[in-house]
């Protein structure tokens, strides 16, 4: 953003346009175009101020115009190919594979895995990373298809079960009072009885206790 104004000074009677500008900033969906503005004009304000603290003659007569610059950002995306600068190509030092979809970082370990069938880094030359590596995806599906496609009905439960379950006072999940707020919980693998919860406790206790971590070459991001 640049802010021109047409300035006078009466010491050398002379006539002058001067401007103001920010630097260039990020705007994305998420951004907060509002507060951006406003750090905008904050920047222009000062600059204008110290202008006219360090130049002391010239005044403001009128701004001009406001110009504001948007370029179209382009950021870089790691996930597929980009293609090496020649010189480090010439190296043969570096891995490089042509994939056209986001799953570099598969491919580049079935590359270092499997000697390619020929000289370039397409990916028909080596196996499909699906047939050499369990993905998050693949792990993903395994354990939906494991834990919560088919849930197994509640077995009949036994004398005991029922009894515990008519004389439960507190969920077995939280331990506090039941107060007329009562489910009998199963296991949705195995069907069988796990005790006498509250609704919420129960449902919360089907989503799956553990949170799948990934690392990227041993390191945290
Ligand atoms: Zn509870």
């Amino acid at each position: 953003m640049e802010l021109f104004g047409y300035y006078y000074n009466p010491s050398t009677d002379t006539h002058d346009v001067k401007s103001f500008n920010t630097p260039f900033k990020v705007i994305c969906n998420s951004s907060a175009t509002k507060d951006l503005i406003e750090e905008f004009v904050t920047v222009i304000d000062n600059k204008a101020d110290e202008f006219a603290e360090k130049d002391s003659g010239w005044i403001l007569l009128n701004f001009i115009h406001l110009e504001i610059n948007i370029n179209k950002f382009n950021p870089l995306r790691a996930s597929s190919f980009i293609e090496l600068p020649p010189e480090i190509v010439r190296r043969q030092a570096v891995v490089n594979i042509r994939n056209n979809d986001d799953y570099c970082f598969a491919w580049s370990i079935v590359a270092a895995l499997h000697t390619p069938t020929g000289v370039d880094f397409v990916t028909s030359l080596y196996p499909h990373y699906s047939t050499v590596l369990n993905t998050a995806e693949q792990d993903a599906l395994n354990l939906y298809h494991t834990f919560l496609k088919t849930p197994k009905k509640m077995n009949t439960l036994t004398e005991l079960e029922q009894t515990t379950d008519n004389n439960a006072k507190n969920c077995h999940i939280c331990d506090k009072p039941l107060l007329g707020d009562k489910v009998a919980d199963n296991c949705h693998k195995t069907g069988s009885y796990r005790g006498p919860a509250h609704s919420l406790c129960n449902i919360n206790y089907k989503i799956p206790n553990f949170i799948p971590v990934i690392m990227h070459n041993l390191r945290t991001i």
